[in-house]
């Protein structure tokens, strides 16, 4: 796997600049056009496999993003999505057939966890969801028919870290594709491909995009299965449009230094939580108490953007905090240059039965931080004020 060439506060800025001529436009064109002129049929004929024959196919200007992607991740190619969903779908679609099987980590994305349950066995396609910290259960649910192994770190919402390593090794072990999600990761914070992981995934939407202006998705990969992809997505037709291509490649350019300011600030904010009165818990990849502490010191850059903490209280009372909180925006999502808070078993794990939350450890107690660029000052003193919004009280038992 190609090693990413040069750090990536300079792949931010420069990956996305594609200027083959001088007194070219600094800001990328936006090739706002859904077909292109040819000269003749055998021509025609010829353009078919490029990015200048019809927009579903391929557009210069997802183009270029593809290639500002890759090169973040140091992955041979990349695809553009509608959504993050979309990447998902699309990946799983066209590299599985009937009868094949996935393992996947139980910590995954609520909507992927509906299609991995609800979708594909439709078509034939099972999965045994295993715990996502035990690689020993990964191994026994492997059979003869699983070809892909599905990770997600850290996750939503507990911030587990996933083993690179490991799962990179359990997968070559067994001749499978392995698959991360690594939209809270960010290409900031983790290269999965440099530990041997075949495919990155992320939801554009979040960090990539940064201004919670537009959804994308985008996968990374070796040419050979980005071929297969890219055939799949000219049939399912979830491409991405140029003018949204556009905000993402324009996103991409401060990824580093919006991410490196989110690192800083949610440090301090999980600090500063963990010594809280009315804070049980607190979930960050880089705080001593997080239980893979050392495995994300050893992978990751960064800790993310992403605290999740639960109240001394009841569900009520983290409901009651997050309401309470103003700099922090209520609204789901994650990523952007603002402060966000959401309440996980009400918005990302809703559609989750109470049994499966309970297995994945997210309590109605949970609430899950966005981290954004403000005044990491005024970030905390919302929380402060926020909290006050929490009865003193003693040790309330869990799931009250
Ligand atoms: C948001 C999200 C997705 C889905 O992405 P969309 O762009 O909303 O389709 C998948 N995985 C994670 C971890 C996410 O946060």
């Amino acid at each position: 796997m190609k090693r990413p060439t040069r750090h990536p506060e300079t792949a931010a800025v420069h990956g996305a600049a594609d200027l083959e001529k001088n007194n070219g436009p600094v800001s990328t064109p936006i090739y706002q056009s859904s077909t292109f002129e040819v000269t003749d049929n055998d021509e025609q004929q010829r353009v078919t496999a490029t990015d200048r024959y019809y927009t579903r196919w391929g557009n210069p200007t997802n183009t270029v993003a593809e290639r500002a992607v890759a090169a973040l991740e140091g992955m041979e190619a990349a695809l553009t999505f509608a959504s993050g969903m979309g990447a998902i779908t699309t990946t799983i679609l066209a590299l599985l057939k009937a009868g094949d099987h996935i393992v996947a980590q139980r910590d995954i994305y609520g909507g992927v966890t509906k299609f991995f349950s609800q979708w594909l066995p439709r078509l034939g396609i099972e999965t045994t969801f295993v715990d996502t910290n035990d690689y020993d259960q990964h191994a026994r649910a492997i059979c003869p028919n699983t070809r892909l192994l599905y990770v997600e770190s850290p996750t939503n919402p507990t911030l587990r870290v996933v083993d690179f390593k490991k799962t990179a090794a359990l997968a070559r072990q067994h001749k499978l594709i392995s698959m991360i999600d690594s939209t809270f990761g960010t290409p900031i914070n983790q290269h999965p491909a440099e530990f041997g992981i075949d495919l990155v995934m992320h939801s554009g939407t979040k960090y990539l995009s940064g201004h919670a202006d537009l959804t994308c998705g985008v996968i990374c990969g070796r040419l050979q299965l980005m071929e297969q992809i890219w055939e799949t997505r000219t049939t399912l037709g979830n491409c991405m449009d140029p003018h949204a291509s556009w905000l993402l490649i324009r996103g991409l350019k401060t990824l580093a230094v919006r991410v490196a300011r989110q690192n800083e600030n949610a440090q301090r904010v999980a600090e500063f939580l963990e010594q809280h009165a009315k804070v049980r818990r607190v979930h960050y990849p880089f705080l001593k108490s997080h239980p893979q502490h050392d495995i994300a010191h050893e992978q990751m850059r960064g800790g993310g953007g992403m605290v999740t903490f639960e109240v001394e209280g009841t569900g009520e009372d983290a409901r009651r905090a997050s309401e309470a909180m103003h700099l922090f925006t209520l609204a789901t999502s994650l990523g952007g240059v603002e402060s966000l808070v959401s309440i996980p078993v009400l918005t990302s794990h809703a559609m989750i039965s109470a049994e499966q939350r309970q297995k994945m450890g997210v309590t109605e107690q949970m609430v899950r931080l966005s981290v954004g660029i403000e005044s990491v000052e005024d970030q905390i003193e919302d929380l402060e004020r926020a909290l006050e919004a929490v009865p003193a009280r003693a040790s309330v038992p869990v799931g009250a």
